[in-house]
This record gives structure tokens, C-alpha cells and sequence, in this order.
């Protein structure tokens, strides 16, 4: 049997998009259970197939995502409004389908929580300089000043990390990507200032004296703490499943972008 959860945006359209869905899946009888689903449909935008992801990040073994977007197609939306019915008739006829995994970022803030990100984890301060040192497998590589760093996943090369002029990773690379966020570069203080690509099972730290007015993000989700000593990150085991039941390509998707 099939249990469903639909996570939708908070506006009329895409809400009417999810009561359609949910009518026509139960009548072909799927099972709508918010707590143990196994398909999760995500209705709005990219924005919103990461907020479902994180609500359903203990359950990514047992989940597999689709993504409708309610706006302009988006990158982890297969679908667009108009294109609704497809989507239906693709999971009710369980027309046969790609899974396209990507894998989650860890980090942990002074060796406590475990926090996920599917984009990228950042550390910001837009108070004042931030100087983070960084260790690469507990091996010293710099030091940066500046309003802080980017670590992003593959599928978030096109998000954040495309505004820092980062490098978009091509589809099925399984690389971490550090950015600095407007690093400072004078005659007293200089840094790498590219981005840095490195392989997968890099450990990444950042290590800070003084992190008053920084937060730490993890996608849309943001820790603010004046006691930041260190943040470990690595890519984690756990990855997000996406259905794809049609063709769509990665260089459509990124031209879909801009
Ligand atoms: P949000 O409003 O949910 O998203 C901000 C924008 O980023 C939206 O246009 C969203 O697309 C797009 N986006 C998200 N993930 C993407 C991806 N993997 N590839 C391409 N575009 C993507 O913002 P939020 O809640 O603050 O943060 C969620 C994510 O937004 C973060 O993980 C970060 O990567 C991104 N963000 C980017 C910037 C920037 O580029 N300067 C600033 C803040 C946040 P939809 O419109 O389809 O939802």
C-alpha cells in the first residue's frame, strides 16, 4: 500500500494543487499518512521540497520525493501546474521510474546535534568580520576573514553557492564545494578567494575565537550562537531519494534557472 504526505507552500495556488492531488490519490487508494509516508509530494517551489526534506529527514531510507513546482520550474521540480494531471497519472499508474539520490551534508556545532543540509551549511555574520579558521581532515589550510563560508552539496552548487560565483557541479558528481562569503583580501590579509572543489570524503572545519552575531545555516534552517567554537561537516550517509518518472534533463533544469 501506498502512504502519501503532501508538503505544500502556503498560498492559495499551490494549495489548491494539493487538495486536487489528494482527492485523486485516495480515490485510486493511497493512503495519506503524515508520519510514515513513503512518497512525498512537494508543492511550490524549491524552497519548499527543502523544507520537506528536513521534515522528513529521519525517514530518508524509507521516503522518495517528487516535486511539483508552482511558480517557474525550479530545480528539484519535475512538473510544473499545468502539468499536474501527468503527475498524477504518473504515480497512480506507477509508470516506471528513475531514483535520483543526492546525498545530505552533516554538521555538528561544538561536536553536539547532528544538523542536515541538502543545499549547503553556511556560517554568516553580517555584524562584523568573522575570521574562521579551517581545517581540511584535521589538517590546517587557512585562515579567512570576511562574512563568512559556503560548504555546498552538488545540488546546491546552483543555489547559494551560484551567487558567490561558486562553480554549478554537474549531475552525478559526488563533490563538497567551499566558497568564501565575501571574503576580505588586502595587503595584510589574503585567502585561496576561489572556490574550492574537493572530493567526498572530506571533513571540513571551521574553528572560530569569537562568533558573536554569526549563524550557521543548514538550507533554510539558521542556529544563532555567540559560542561557536568549531563546526564539523561531511558529506553524510543519508540521501534523499527523487522519483523521476520523465526525462528532464540536468542542462534543461539549469537553463530553467536564469
Ligand atoms: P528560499 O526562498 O526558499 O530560496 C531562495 C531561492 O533559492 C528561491 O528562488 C529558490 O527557488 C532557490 N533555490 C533553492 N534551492 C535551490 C537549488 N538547489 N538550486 C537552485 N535554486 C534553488 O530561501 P531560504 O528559505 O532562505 O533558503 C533556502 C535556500 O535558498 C538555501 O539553501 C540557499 O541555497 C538559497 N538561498 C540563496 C540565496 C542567494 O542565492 N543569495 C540567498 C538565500 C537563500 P524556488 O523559488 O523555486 O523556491
Amino acid at each position: 500500500m501506498q502512504k502519501f504526505a503532501i508538503v505544500s507552500k502556503k498560498d492559495e495556488k499551490s494549495h489548491n494543487v494539493e487538495s486536487k492531488i489528494r482527492q485523486k490519490l485516495e480515490e485510486n487508494n493511497f493512503v495519506y499518512d503524515k508520519t510514515t509516508p513513503n512518497l512525498v509530494i512537494s508543492i511550490g517551489g524549491d524552497g519548499t521540497l527543502l523544507y520537506a526534506v528536513h521534515l522528513y529527514k529521519d525517514r530518508m531510507n524509507d521516503v522518495k520525493f517528487l516535486a511539483i513546482h508552482t511558480g517557474t520550474l525550479g530545480f528539484f521540480t519535475d512538473y510544473t501546474e499545468e502539468e499536474i494531471d501527468e503527475a498524477i497519472n504518473d504515480i497512480i499508474t506507477n509508470k516506471e521510474y528513475e531514483v535520483f539520490e543526492s546525498r545530505l551534508l552533516e554538521g555538528r556545532i561544538n561536536g553536539e546535534e547532528i544538523f542536515y543540509a541538502l543545499n549547503e551549511i553556511r556560517i554568516e555574520n553580517i555584524c562584523k568580520t568573522q575570521i574562521l579558521d579551517i581545517y581540511i581532515d584535521k589538517e590546517f589550510f587557512e585562515t579567512v576573514k570576511g562574512n563568512g563560508m559556503c560548504l555546498s552539496t552538488q545540488a546546491g552548487s546552483t543555489a547559494y553557492n551560484r551567487s558567490l560565483k561558486g562553480a554549478v557541479i554537474d549531475s552525478g558528481l559526488e563533490v563538497m564545494q567551499l566558497c568564501e562569503i565575501a571574503g576580505i583580501q588586502n595587503a595584510k590579509h589574503s585567502s585561496l578567494g576561489n572556490p574550492y572543489i574537493m572530493k567526498s570524503d572530506r571533513k571540513v572545519s571551521f574553528v572560530c575565537d569569537d562568533s558573536t552575531g554569526a549563524y550557521v545555516c543548514f538550507d533554510h534552517i539558521y542556529i544563532k550562537s555567540d559560542d561557536i567554537k568549531v563546526i564539523t561537516c561531511k558529506l553524510s550517509e543519508k540521501s534523499v531519494s527523487f522519483i523521476r518518472f520523465k526525462k528532464y534533463s540536468y542542462l534543461d533544469r539549469l537553463r530553467n534557472l536564469y
